[in-house]
């Protein structure tokens, strides 16, 4: 059950539960998208309900950010502990890894993508990439053509939020082999260190 702050949609699963249940999903042939949630991204949801309505339509809202996690305890909801967009990345990766499902890297700075993905191979020997391309691609179809073709299962798309997002949801469709979408903003930078 997903519990509501502010009419925003957030997920009480933890990274295992949310693995578990993208498993399930990945079984059954459905795309899922994570989005993380912070307080800065409720407050714009109030603003603008087109955010609020992005937010919501995602498969898995989770809890980035302490902000939530202190909203829950005055609330006295259920969602006790961060799952934070970074984390969530890294679970998905060995996630990927154990289960052979092939990984698309999309956004960030050639030098920061490159980079992540060297080491993301470094200690993940088997994980197979299918691809990546910097954040500043400016030819949208060919890019999504590119993914498409790349047989990738899961995909990052770090260009900061909310245009991830924005990007997601314009292209899900184009891109039915993709089963798991997550917007990472800034984790790139964080895998390239
Ligand atoms: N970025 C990108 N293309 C753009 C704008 C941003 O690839 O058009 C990348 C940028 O290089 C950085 C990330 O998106 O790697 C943005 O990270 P940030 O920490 O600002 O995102 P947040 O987590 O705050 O949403």
């Amino acid at each position: 059950m997903k519990e509501k702050y502010l009419g925003v949609d957030v997920s009480p699963l933890s990274y295992e539960g949310i693995i578990n249940d993208l498993r399930v999903r990945i079984g059954a042939g459905k795309q899922s998208t994570i989005i993380a949630v912070n307080p800065e991204k409720v407050m714009s949801a109030q603003r603008d309900p087109n955010v609020k309505e992005l937010i919501n339509a995602s498969t898995y809202q989770i809890a980035d950010g302490v902000g939530i996690l202190l909203a829950a305890k005055i609330k006295g909801g259920g969602i006790t502990s961060r799952v934070t967009g970074v984390d969530m990345m890294a679970r998905l990766l060995k996630f990927a890894e154990s289960d052979g499902h092939s990984v698309y890297f999309y956004g960030a700075k050639e030098e920061v993508v490159t980079k992540a993905i060297a080491n993301i191979q470094a200690q993940h020997p088997n994980i197979r990439v299918a691809g990546y391309t910097n954040g500043y691609e400016k030819d949208e179809a060919a890019l999504v053509s590119r993914i498409h073709q790349s047989g990738a299962k899961i995909l990052f798309v770090a260009l900061g939020s909310p245009k991830q997002e924005l990007w997601i949801r314009r292209n899900l469709k184009s891109l039915p082999n993709v089963q798991v979408f997550q917007g990472v903003g800034g984790s790139f930078d964080v895998f390239s260190g």
